[in-house]
């Protein structure tokens, strides 16, 4: 009997793994065709200053119109485009279209608006030279360099590769700001904090979800504002989705918001209209 249902086990977990496997294949095989075809678009998520309530920036964020499956979330394609490689080009075709945005919200929202990107710790390994890139494209169109601020996530900061250093380098004297995303939740050294000279830093949504007076979570919010300011570090606070939230952030002096209270990630037309409503 328990040989039987051993069996039946083994049976029935083989196919589920075989199928998740072929699942990924496929995305990845259709991830190739996507660039090209043009079935990506980017969402914009407004980032508000929290003492005046405007919108200073947008994160970009992307979405795939997969032509079967619908829309697929970035959490899941995204791990698949950084094991192929293919995250440089879908990376550089995200660049660009923000870019061209810029130009058209620099005009009608505020000349200093900035557009905050994500960037793959791929695309600093694969492509050295993306730094030459993205100012070149960006002088071309007249955009200043502090229009955009590059994304980063911790563990980028861990490889101890020259490399990465460099180059990030290389994006600030382009003028090019670096936030750093998720922050909190990787293997956090401060002293990274001195040694890249970061621009932002961005508390992880999850201190901000069950954020209340007096909890542990709140002082951590408290220390990571403090220490970020005294290093001359703006924070941003992802995920506040309550009116609570946004009040204890902005008593705690962090500077910016993002979250679902002020909008969820909008294509580029719905954000624009959103803005025109909140406009003072
Ligand atoms: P992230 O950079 O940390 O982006 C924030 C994520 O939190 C976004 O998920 C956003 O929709 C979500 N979010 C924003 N406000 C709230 C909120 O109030 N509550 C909750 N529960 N979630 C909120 P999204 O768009 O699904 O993106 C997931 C991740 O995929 C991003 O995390 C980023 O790491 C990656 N990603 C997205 N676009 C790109 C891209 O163009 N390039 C690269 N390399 N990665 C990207
Ligand atoms: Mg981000
Ligand atoms: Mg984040
Ligand atoms: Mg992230």
């Amino acid at each position: 009997e328990a040989k039987r249902l051993g069996r039946n086990q083994y049976c029935f977990f083989i196919p589920a793994m075989q199928e998740a496997a072929q699942s990924r294949l496929r995305l990845s095989n259709d991830l190739r065709h996507a660039v090209t075809d043009g079935q990506f678009f980017l969402c914009y998520q407004p980032i508000v200053e929290l003492a005046s309530g405007r919108v200073r920036k947008a994160e970009a964020l992307i979405r795939w119109s997969h032509p079967l499956r619908g829309i697929v979330s970035p959490s899941e394609f995204i791990p698949i485009a950084e094991e192929t490689g293919l995250i440089c080009q879908i990376g550089n075709w995200t660049f660009q279209q923000a870019a061209k945005q810029l130009l058209v919200w620099q005009a009608s929202i505020d000349p200093g608006f900035q557009i905050t990107i994500n960037k793959s710790p791929v695309q600093f390994r694969n492509e050295r030279d993306s730094h030459r890139d993205w100012r070149d494209q960006l002088q071309a169109l007249n955009l200043a360099g502090n229009s955009i601020v590059i994304e980063i996530t911790e563990g980028l900061l861990l490889e101890a590769s020259g490399s990465v250093a460099e180059q990030l380098l290389a994006f600030r004297d382009a003028g090019i700001q670096v936030s750093l995303d998720d922050f909190g939740t990787g293997y956090s050294s401060l002293s990274y904090l001195k040694k890249f000279d970061i621009d932002y830093i961005k508390i992880d949504q999850s201190f901000v979800r069950n954020l209340a007076a007096g909890s542990d979570d709140m002082a951590l919010c408290e220390a990571i504002i403090v220490m970020a300011h005294k290093l001359g570090i703006k924070v941003v606070a992802e995920g506040i989705e309550t009116g609570k939230q946004r009040e204890l952030l902005a008593a705690a002096g962090c500077d910016y918001g993002q979250g679902y209270l002020f909008a969820r990630p909008l294509p580029a037309a719905d954000f624009e209209r959103l803005l025109a409503e909140t406009a003072d």
